[in-house]
């Protein structure tokens, strides 16, 4: 909780999207009497049972015009929209993260040159990269960065998608070929040992606040599990994250939670990318901290004081993807805390997440597995 939130009580939230992002941003805010509305083109989106949808896409003027009047302040919970609709937002009302925090992230050359710039004297950088403009280029990015290499889309890709792996060299033209052609980014693959993000948030008031290193796993590009606190962060690794996300920050002149997630070899960290918004790797922290990502984004859109979050557990968490698993294959432990978003079953798409809470890291990571072993018939629909 951060009581300092209750003074907004009667606030009206915008929130572009109205995903489960949007739903779980409503569900925390309405504990201290915000209001909230969406904006969504689906006018099943899920959040819509936490307040008002209006049915329309961020670059449809009339639409923004509806979804604005009132509002105290806007944010958004996805970032693959046109950023001019943010500046068209802007005129009718105040939106965090501001328009260039969603333009540094949304193209992957630009994030990349500015994780750079800024993490470079930092020691932390992100993997070399290479711009490919067409499918020659695939083929000397592979020469310069050799094989394996990961060729994405630099913009619109989420999830795992508009990316590949070249494993060798010959096939670096098709599979430019294959992602469009042009657009795109080469980066060297990382034989990283694991991978962690940071969720951390700056509030409108300059105030600043991380959660601790989580380590993720991916699966097909599809998150899958988060330990948090990740095990056997050394504090110097966990101070040196801090500080270059509160660099990028300062940088980008950010307000709101920012998630960065790095590549992990031994003590060094390389950046992959960062997103301008609540995580699915912070959804931990509604059990987990006595004050939740959702809680954070809210504060720090609203100039609230915040403050570095308490851990109340070891928790582990694993989404539900593709379709939901029946209440009665989930195990029925004390710690086991289901979370469904209320969308319908199709493959790849996060439906829910569990998350299993216990008092040391090993029992909520035992947790996990059950439950992992219980859904996985489930994964993937
Ligand atoms: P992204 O959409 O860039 O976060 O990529 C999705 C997932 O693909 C990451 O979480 C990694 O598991 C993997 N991946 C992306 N880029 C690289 C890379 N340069 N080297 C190794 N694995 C990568």
């Amino acid at each position: 909780m951060n009581p300092l939130l209750a003074r907004h009580a009667g606030k009206l939230i915008g929130i572009v999207g109205g995903g489960q992002l949007g739903m779980m941003l409503a569900q925390a805010g309405a504990e201290y009497g915000l209001k909230f509305r969406f904006l969504d083109p689906n006018p099943e989106a899920c959040a819509q049972r936490y307040g008002e949808l209006v049915v329309g896409r961020p670059d449809d003027p009339s639409a923004v015009e509806k979804f604005a009047q009132g509002v105290d302040v806007a944010t958004y919970e996805f970032e693959n929209f046109d950023a001019k609709a943010i500046r068209a937002l802007g005129e009718k009302t105040k939106v965090f993260p501001g328009p260039k925090a969603l333009r540094a992230a949304q193209d992957r050359m630009s994030e990349k040159k500015l994780l750079k710039k800024i993490g470079a004297p930092m020691g932390i950088e992100p993997p070399a990269f290479l711009q490919v403009d067409n499918p020659g280029k695939a083929a000397e990015a592979a020469e310069a960065l050799g094989v394996p290499m990961v060729l994405k889309t630099r913009r619109w890709g989420y999830d795992g998608k508009g990316q590949r792996v070249v494993r060798e060299a010959e096939e670096a033209e098709s599979t430019a070929v294959d992602l469009g052609g042009s657009g795109l980014i080469a980066e060297a693959f990382v034989d990283f040992d694991r991978e962690l993000s940071l969720v951390c948030a700056r509030s409108g008031d300059r105030t600043f606040a991380a959660y601790p290193l989580v380590e993720n796993l991916h699966e097909r590009g599809i998150l899958r599990t988060t330990v948090a606190p990740a095990i056997d962060v050394h504090p110097e690794l966990q101070a040196r994250a801090e500080a270059f996300a509160e660099a990028i920050m300062e940088n980008l002149g950010y307000v709101g939670v920012m998630t960065i997630e790095f590549f992990a070899k031994g003590e060094t960290l390389l950046t992959n990318e960062i997103a301008p918004r609540v995580h699915n790797s912070g959804h931990w922290s509604i059990e987990g901290a006595d004050v939740s990502q959702f809680e954070q984004h809210l504060a720090s859109i609203l100039s609230v004081e915040i403050a570095p979050p308490e851990l109340k557990c070891s928790t582990v968490m694993v989404n539900l993807i593709g379709s939901d698993p029946p209440d009665a294959v989930i195990p029925r432990e004390s710690g086991v805390q289901v979370h469904r978003y209320g969308k319908a079953n199709r493959k790849g798409r996060k439906i829910g997440h569990i998350t299993c809470i216990a008092n040391n890291a090993r029992a909520a990571g035992e947790m996990a597995r059950r439950v992992r072993a219980a859904v996985q018939p489930y994964a993937d629909g």
